[in-house]
């Protein structure tokens, strides 16, 4: 059940759909047997795995949310034993708790085989020196590229992220070739190197990797003219399978879906059905392998189109065009989601009683901010600065505690906030 590696240029499209039918069919006889909550929720659709014997059947499926996934914590999603698993990660979603995604040592392999295959695509080897600004925590963005690094046998170093100064000397003094960065984050070195009259031509990058968030298209032109390297686009998501599961190719004509490892499908976000080829919607993923959580249909949420003519390169895998942000309110910074649903809780939890407010945010890079606009009542806020100020300030810590954001906090008039 691995990922083909490179040979799966050689693949015919009618060779890639019967490697998706024939992984579907066991991924969807795998959680109905093991996973109460597809159980359930094929009987109630009345759904049955036996019948799925077309790519053209995955229609009658039920879709998965990130509420779903959030409702199973910790372990409900589970559809393998927990001694089989050998690592956790979360990551924030809608609901009350996180998403918690658990691997076996093969989802950890196959993982890291999906992104070490686009590495290779771009021409990085074992010659190679990525270093790797992504935050190492509970989410798994950093430790997919950091194994899929070791898969090819490159060198990693892991930095993790801030710390600029020091980012910057690593960089020039251990010839990183490969960085590996927030679109947010690359600009801030950017910008750092050229305040500190550092040259692309004391580094040795070949290759810049932005993940995590949208950007524009005018980033990409800056970060590749200030470094004097090519970036490429590399989308994914904890929940499937990690990043990767898109990416670009050397041709640069559209991210290339790794359509071994999952089955993509645009949908209607407001119908739920498919949408015509070419057009935009709603992008919704089924893992085709993993063992520990496999997904069926998940909205991810995110704005997606299929670009419908092939690539240059040769690979048959289809194309996802660049992904320009999401189809709903998620607010995105710094590589981190926050739903609407995530700020009501921290302010509710922190101030006792329900607010008005509205969340925004501005800037680009360096100067990416949330702001946080907050409707001052009567018995919250007391007119005097001092105990404002506290307010404030909890606010703010309870805010870079549970969503990992510093945001930056204005009170103003209840009426100049439209957000409930
Ligand atoms: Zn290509």
């Amino acid at each position: 059940m691995s990922p083909c590696p490179a040979h799966h240029l050689r693949l015919t499209r009618e060779d890639i759909r019967q490697i998706q039918l024939e992984r579907l069919q066991s991924t969807l006889h795998r959680v109905r047997r093991r996973v109460a909550f597809y159980k359930q929720r094929f009987q109630e659709t009345g759904f049955n795995p036996d019948q799925f014997e077309s790519l053209d059947d995955m229609v009658k499926l039920p879709f998965t949310t990130e509420q779903d996934l959030s409702d199973a914590y910790p372990y409900d999603m589970f559809c393998i034993p927990l001694r089989d698993v050998v690592r956790i990660h979360t990551t924030t979603g809608r609901g009350n708790s996180p998403i918690v995604i658990g691997n076996s040592e093969r989802d950890l392999t196959n993982r890291a085989k999906l992104l070490a295959r686009v590495y290779t695509s771009i021409g990085l080897t074992s010659e190679d020196v990525f270093q790797i600004t992504l935050r190492y925590g509970l989410g798994t963005g950093a430790f997919s590229f950091h194994d899929a690094a070791r898969e090819i046998g490159a060198s990693t170093i892991p930095t993790s992220v801030g710390h600029t100064d020091k980012q910057l000397k690593i960089m020039r003094d251990f010839g990183t070739s490969c960085l590996i960065a927030t679109p947010g984050y690359a600009r801030i070195l950017l910008e750092a190197m050229e305040s500190r009259g550092m040259t692309p031509s004391m580094l040795r990058l070949k290759a810049i990797l932005l993940t995590g968030e949208p950007w524009s298209t005018n980033l990409a032109a800056d970060l590749e003219q200030g470094f004097q390297a090519p970036v490429y686009d590399i989308y994914g998501l904890s929940a499937v399978c990690g990043p990767g599961i898109a990416a670009q190719c050397q041709e640069k004509t559209g991210l290339h879906l790794q359509e071994d490892m999952v089955y993509a499908e645009i949908i209607d976000p407001q119908s739920g059905k498919p949408v015509a080829p070419g057009q935009w919607g709603e992008l919704v993923l089924t893992t085709l392998v993993e063992e520990a959580v496999p997904v069926i249909r998940y909205r991810t949420g995110d704005r997606a189109r299929l670009l419908t003519s092939p690539c240059a390169c040769g690979s048959t895998f289809r194309l996802l065009d660049h992904v320009p942000g999401r189809i709903d309110d998620v607010l995105i910074v710094k590589g981190i989601n926050i739903a609407p649903e995530m700020i009501e809780r921290v302010l509710t939890d922190v101030l006792g009683t329900a607010v008005s407010w509205k969340a925004e945010v501005t800037g680009e890079g360096p100067t990416q901010q949330l702001v946080l606009r907050i409707g001052i009542t009567e018995p919250l806020f007391f007119d005097q600065m001092k105990r404002q100020r506290a307010m404030v300030d909890r606010l703010r810590h309870a805010f870079a505690q549970w969503i990992g954001v510093t945001p930056r906090i204005l009170l103003v008039e209840p009426q100049s906030v439209n957000n409930g």
